[in-house]
């Protein structure tokens, strides 16, 4: 334990950010990092509990006071190397994950927890500062291959644990880079691209090979795959969004939140924002602004506030986010007791920059003009009852609070249903569950067809980038005891060599 007395000393301190005009400029990161006395402050804070419940609340069991130890001691190769024992990129997790272990870190039953993400990050970038994040390559290579489809956190995680267990990867991904929904979905203000790009030069150099523009199922034939790999990781994501299909959706200025989004991390890419490889049915026509349109985006989880920074970035007029079910606590109530991770109201960095919210409102139509350009939208206020343990279940619309308000664009951000079926998953044939997910179970990640497994969003269905690099790392163990009979993967005896 660093400091016993560092949570009565200390409380919790974010690093600062870039004033909001600032930051309205770019799409730049805008978190700054702490100063050293800053960061082992915040380690110090670290209780190192007989029952660590953060290790409880992260999906991949972050063996988290033994880092915290380690950062307040400064020793930052002894940090890095329990950090990565566990997490393959704590560079994404570190900037973006809703850090569930904070929610259930027991510091935070009676002051704010510990700053377990952002700690994460430090010891993540540090490393890579001193040089210590180095290639490594299994001592043995095994001369069995493996096709991974689709480079998101879970596919990435997957492709460098099989790796590591010496088998020989293939990652094919139909877009034109690495990265899944990390590089055409997040955007740059909440996660660079440099840092994707700078973790697939590591993966390379230790051996791992990317193909990209290679649609599997489309322009890459599934058989030769069959055919050239001793076993296949399905792990395309959930990429079909939820429609809101009412009166006026064809209207011109009607978008789904990823035709929006994808476009601007391809402009700040320096990529045609309209090639759009791979994902057909979001294929659009035209270049999207937000500039000087009133805009509301039409759900109130991570995709829709992306989407209001993006807006405001853009310089929309005004930006305005509805969500249909009822406004969330301020704090936890009775039916989401810590450690569980509570459904409180959570601002983003995107709504501090300024974001009309409303919740409990139904959108009933879009209202166009004489030449189908979105101009208004229609809207109701919900009345909500609660279950007995304090769920929202049902609505009624409250009479005549029916209204329109004027709109020129209008973001659809309400999730996605489940993985795109076209290409890939109906010619394999595979066996999907009720939800439409690729079936395999969380113990065995095997899908119905033999040597054929699936991870992540197309499992599981969406999910969070912590669980896709979770459910990449176990399906890679399943993998290598299904070739090899058993796994050294996170045994101590796995022998790799550093480059
Ligand atoms: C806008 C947005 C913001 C988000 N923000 C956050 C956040 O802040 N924090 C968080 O934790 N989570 C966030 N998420 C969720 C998170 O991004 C996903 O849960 C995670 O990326 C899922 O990882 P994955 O590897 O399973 O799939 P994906 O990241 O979706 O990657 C799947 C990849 O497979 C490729 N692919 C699909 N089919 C094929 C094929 N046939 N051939 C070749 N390639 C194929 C796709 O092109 C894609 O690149 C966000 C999601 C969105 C949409
Ligand atoms: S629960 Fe919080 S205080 Fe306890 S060990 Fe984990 S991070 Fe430290």
């Amino acid at each position: 334990m660093g400091k016993p007395t560092g949570f009565m000393e200390f409380t919790r301190e974010l690093p600062g950010k870039k004033a909001v005009a600032d930051r309205l400029k770019n799409y730049n990161e805008f978190v700054e990092r702490y100063s050293d006395n800053k960061l082992n402050h915040q380690a110090a804070r670290c209780m190192n509990c007989g029952v660590p419940f953060c290790h409880h609340g992260c999906p991949l069991g972050n063996v988290i006071p033994e880092f915290n130890d380690a950062v307040y001691r400064s020793s930052w190769e002894e940090a890095y190397d329990i950090l990565r024992s566990t997490n393959n990129f704590p560079e994404f997790t570190g900037r973006i994950c809703p850090a569930p272990c904070e929610s259930s870190c027991v510091l935070g039953i009676n002051q704010p927890p510990v700053a377990i993400e952002e700690i994460e990050k430090h010891i993540i970038e540090i490393a890579f500062d001193k040089g210590l994040v180095k290639a490594r390559k299994p001592n043995v290579r095994t001369g069995k291959k493996i096709a991974v489809i689709g480079s998101g956190p879970a596919g990435l995680a997957a492709a460098a644990q099989l790796n590591y267990a010496g088998h020989l990867v293939t990652v094919f991904e139909r877009d034109d880079a690495p990265g899944g929904l990390l590089r055409y979905g997040i955007p740059d203000f909440k996660l660079e691209k440099w840092v994707i790009d700078r973790r697939i030069k590591v993966m390379e150099e230790e051996g791992v090979v990317f193909r990209c523009h290679a649609n599997v199922g489309v322009n890459v034939n599934l058989n030769d795959i069959l055919r050239e790999f001793h076993a296949v990781v399905l792990a395309g994501g959930s990429t079909v969004p939820r429609n809101l299909e009412i009166p006026g959706r064809e209207s011109d200025g009607v978008y789904f939140a990823m035709q929006f989004l994808k476009q601007q991390n391809k402009r700040v890419a320096g990529k045609n924002p309209l090639s759009n490889a791979g994902i057909e049915s979001n294929i659009v026509g035209e270049e999207l602004s937000a500039k000087g349109k009133n805009v509301v985006v039409i759900g109130g989880g991570d995709t829709g506030s992306d989407c209001v920074g993006t807006s405001n970035r853009h310089g929309a007029i005004s930006v305005t986010q509805f969500e249909l079910l009822p406004k969330p606590p301020n704090d936890r109530t009775v039916f989401m007791p810590w450690p569980t991770y509570p459904m409180i109201l959570k601002t983003s960095s995107s709504h501090e920059e300024g974001a009309d919210r409303h919740w409990a409102i139904a959108t009933k139509e879009f209202i166009a003009d004489e030449n189908g350009r979105l101009k208004a939208l229609k809207l109701v206020d919900l009345e909500w009852k609660f279950t007995e343990d304090g769920r929202p279940a049902q609505f009624v619309e409250r009479a005549g609070s029916e209204r329109t308000i004027p709109c020129e664009m209008a973001l659809l951000a309400m999730g996605f249903t489940q993985p795109q079926f076209e290409g890939l998953i109906n010619e394999l044939g595979v066996e999907l569950d009720d939800r439409g997910n690729v079936k395999a179970s969380e113990k065995e990640y095997h899908t119905n067809i033999s040597r054929i497994f699936a991870c992540g969003d197309m499992r599981r269905g969406q999910s969070l980038v912590v669980w896709a690099i979770s459910e990449g790392r176990e399906c890679a163990r399943k993998v290598d005891e299904y070739l090899m009979g058993e796994s050294l993967l996170e045994s101590k005896d796995l022998n790799l060599i550093a480059l």
